[in-house]
């Protein structure tokens, strides 16, 4: 018996903006008091009026164009009905037929679309006076929501899951999301099916969502469970009724397999139709344009450019990209060397690489403080005779006064400037930390 898998995506990623979607109330609710960052809006209370927020449709259509989507110049929202406690008006503002992106392609896997919709609040369980409880703390209400969805181009858990990594680190390199799926900022729906193929017949199995993975590792085990149940299901049953509906499941973690929540699901069920507080989004090609210049160097590319350019292994480059800061940072410090005088040869950039790329890298701590000799070849033999360096210092000194005078007043930062002013006239032949020792000295007896 031949089969092959066809898994789908829909990722959910929380936008990082300063507001929620439609109101004011701030996005950053991550670990705050329940309840405390809520409107009329947010609660859905009857006659609030929403807003959208401007910069999450930006910074949505940027995701859309580094997907390579084809970016919609009309679109608008529509209220998806459904009855949950935690979506008070009793709909989601969400994008229907007008999606603001559609139709594009990353890492060889076809985008279906790129919409843009509101977060719901979160149903917290607990027991209190022997009973069960069920709370709902309203901050995440509103948060602006992206969602990205796939055809089903995936065939297998570790595409899925490498897709899933890849589309990480996009988002996280757009500067769009911080998309940590442990704080629930991006959770995903895999839709998973089979075409088996048995005494020269093609069969499919009936599409199964999927619900609210929220690690790389549930939806690899999710995914894998699920393939072979159906596989199971197909032996036990001939699978001679029809493939209907959609059926929807959820992962339990406890009892490692999916569970049935939901027998059937279409689009009809939620009664779309268009939001009418919110008159539909009109791009013009220049706004689309402006959106687009916006879109940084990606990952893949950056990477590979970091091999050729550095010389550096891929999974070097990997670590440095896994947050903009490490890569800007990387590059900085090598043109930092440069101006020093130091060619790339002459850079150690392994040890720099896999310093920036590593644990020890505290982003919390100052940048300034990447020793400077991470860039300086560790056998690199200073030849410079003392007097020279002492007479090179003394020149930068003079050369430099309005500096010299801000270091005096205690901007002590300002003494690496100098001490790549001496790096350069001496061409690199000096030890930083020796020419900074030096430079401190004399300006301090000045
Ligand atoms: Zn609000
Ligand atoms: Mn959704």
């Amino acid at each position: 018996m031949e089969f092959k898998v066809f898994i789908g995506l829909e990722i959910h990623i929380e936008l990082k903006t300063k507001a929620k979607m439609f109101c004011r109330c701030a996005a950053d609710y991550f670990g705050h008091e329940p309840n405390t960052h809520v409107c009329p809006v947010c609660l859905g209370l009857p006659g609030a009026l929403p807003v959208p927020n401007k910069k999450a449709i930006e910074l949505t259509i940027m995701v859309g164009q580094a997907l390579n989507c084809q970016i919609n110049s009309f679109s608008k929202f529509d209220r998806k009905n459904y009855f949950y406690p935690d979506l008070p008006k009793g709909y989601q503002i969400s994008q229907y037929d007008l999606p603001l992106c559609q139709k594009g392609e990353f890492e060889g896997i076809k985008i279906t679309r790129v919409h843009l919709e509101e977060d719901t609040g979160k149903l917290i369980h607990e027991i209190a006076n022997n009973q069960k409880v069920s709370l709902i703390d309203f901050n995440r209400s509103g948060i602006p929501l992206m969602e990205i969805v796939t055809e089903p181009d995936l065939r297998s858990t570790t595409q899925a899951k490498d897709f899933l990594k890849k589309l990480q680190q996009l988002v996280r390199c757009l500067g769009v999301a911080d998309a940590d799926m442990e704080k629930g900022q991006m959770r995903c729906e895999p839709t998973v099916n089979l075409e088996i193929v048995k005494n020269k017949r093609k069969y499919y199995t009936p599409l199964v969502e999927i619900k609210n993975i929220n690690s790389f590792r549930f939806a690899e085990k999710a995914i894998e469970y699920e393939i072979k149940r159906q596989l199971e299901e197909f032996e036990k049953t001939g699978l001679e009724k029809q493939a209907g509906n959609k059926t929807t499941r959820g992962w339990d973690e406890k009892r490692q397999k999916t569970v049935l929540q939901r027998e059937k699901e279409e689009a009809a069920d939620y009664r779309y139709f268009p939001e009418p507080d919110i008159p539909p989004i009109r791009l013009t090609d220049s706004q689309i344009k402006a959106l687009k210049s916006k879109v940084p160097e990606l990952p893949g590319v950056k990477i590979i450019r970091f091999m050729n350019q550095y010389g550096l292994s891929r999974e070097a480059a990997i670590n440095l990209i896994r947050t903009n800061i490490r890569a800007d940072e990387f590059e900085k410090k090598i043109n930092e060397a440069k101006k020093y005088g130091l060619s790339l040869q002459e850079i150690k950039i392994n040890e720099l690489a896999s310093w920036i790329g590593g644990k020890k890298f505290n982003q919390k701590k100052k940048l300034k403080e990447i020793p400077v000799i991470f860039i300086v070849r560790a056998k690199k033999d200073y030849k410079l005779p003392k007097e020279k360096v002492i007479k090179t210092v003394n020149l930068v000194i003079d050369n430099n006064q309005k500096i010299v005078e801000e270091i005096k007043k205690g901007k002590e930062t300002a003494i690496e400037f100098l001490v790549g002013q001496v790096m350069k006239e001496t061409k690199g032949q000096v030890d930083p930390n020796h020419a900074r020792s030096i430079l401190r000295e004399k300006i301090k007896s000045a």
